[in-house]
């Protein structure tokens, strides 16, 4: 038996550092219980590997966006809950009936859809302005949910990254709104509303981008840490000299002799051209840019102050996410999730 292969590329993922995170945001909640967002396979972490710390830490309100990915987390522990955000289409009935997860229901469609089908406990989202999913709230106060077991009733803040009174509009309609359902609980706050404070928490909030290490706010700088570290290993160190260029369109031209070395690392993985010629790697505590275009699967790196790295090294991609951020003109969840499925994924 041959070895499965190891990948030339890893995230290593720090464990300690998500459970502060999410142990930081509780506090910020106040009262209200912290869930977690779990879609897109956890924000490219691992949805699976991320939800087991969390729950081992106390969280017990979980969030996807699909019925794939609510299969892929199943089954789940005891005591666990775990909410399909996207709701239910109509192929998405026997899975969603079977009980594993409950709809966050969206639409009169959707509220139609589960009340045909006798559907039980159940979620819904209503829209307080950000005009994405949810229903309205003359369609509540026409009675569209009686009749529904509904255990939380949530909307979503389309700015709480800012500080605008589009904030604490949304926050009084959906106090308004939820002042007529009979909801076991209530949830407003993602990463950014939590931020805001304990008066948008309600009784659940539902971080997704703070738990990996994004800070959506100033008043999350210095209290969320890094959770995910890619790191790539070297292919090849080269001379390369005064004139030459590097990469792609030539874009990188050597003003002086200096010694390259091309990362295992490309836009295949995440790793986007908006970090050509602008992103750096880590190697012993020194800075090493990133020279000219990032191709698909490779990017090549100024080793010239590194001398001892050589062919099978492994250097760390600069990838602090507020900063990267700045530099690339991505957001932190493009990011994140962009990472892709080259990376082993270690947790330490
Ligand atoms: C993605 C999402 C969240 C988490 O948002 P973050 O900004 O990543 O914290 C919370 N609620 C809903 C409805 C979402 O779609």
């Amino acid at each position: 038996m041959i070895a499965p292969p190891s990948a030339p590329l890893r995230l290593r993922l720090d464990s300690a550092a998500l459970v502060a995170n999410w142990r930081w945001l509780a506090a910020m909640s106040g009262r209200a219980a912290c869930g977690a967002a779990l879609k897109a396979d956890g924000y490219g972490l691992g949805a699976r590997a991320v939800s087991e710390r969390l729950a081992k830490a106390g969280c017990r309100d979980f969030f996807v966006a699909t019925w794939a990915e609510a299969a892929a987390l199943a089954p789940l522990g005891e005591g666990l809950s775990l909410s399909v955000l996207h709701g239910v289409r109509a192929e998405d009935m026997e899975i969603a009936l079977s009980g594993s997860a409950r709809p966050v229901l969206n639409s009169p469609e959707q509220v139609a859809r589960w009340k045909a089908a006798g559907g039980g406990m159940c979620d819904v989202m209503v829209d307080t302005g950000m005009n994405r999913l949810g229903v309205s709230g003359e369609a509540v106060g026409e009675g569209l949910l009686d009749g529904l077991r509904v255990a939380t009733l949530l909307s979503h803040l389309a700015c709480a990254d800012e500080d605008v009174a589009m904030n604490a509009e949304q926050r009084e309609r959906f106090a308004a709104i939820a002042a007529g359902v009979d909801a076991a609980r209530l949830s407003l706050s993602n990463s950014a509303g939590i931020c805001l404070g304990s008066d948008y928490a309600f009784d659940l909030t539902r971080p997704g981008l703070a738990l990996y290490g994004g800070v959506p706010r100033p008043e999350a700088a210095g209290h969320i840490a890094q959770v995910a570290y890619p790191e790539a290993q070297i292919l090849q160190r080269r001379r390369v000299e005064a004139g030459e260029s590097v990469g792609y369109g030539a874009s990188f031209v050597a003003g002086g002799p200096i010694e390259v070395a091309i990362l295992n690392l490309g836009y295949a993985d995440g790793y986007l051209r908006g970090f050509s010629g602008s992103g750096r790697a880590w190697a012993d505590g020194h800075a090493l840019p990133v020279l000219g275009r990032v191709s698909m699967d490779l990017v090549a790196i100024d080793v010239s102050t590194a001398p001892a790295l050589r062919e099978g090294d492994w250097l760390t991609i600069d990838l602090d996410l507020p900063a990267a951020a700045a530099q690339s003109g991505l957001s932190q969840y493009e990011l994140l999730t962009g990472f892709g499925r080259r990376f082993d994924r270690v947790w330490a």
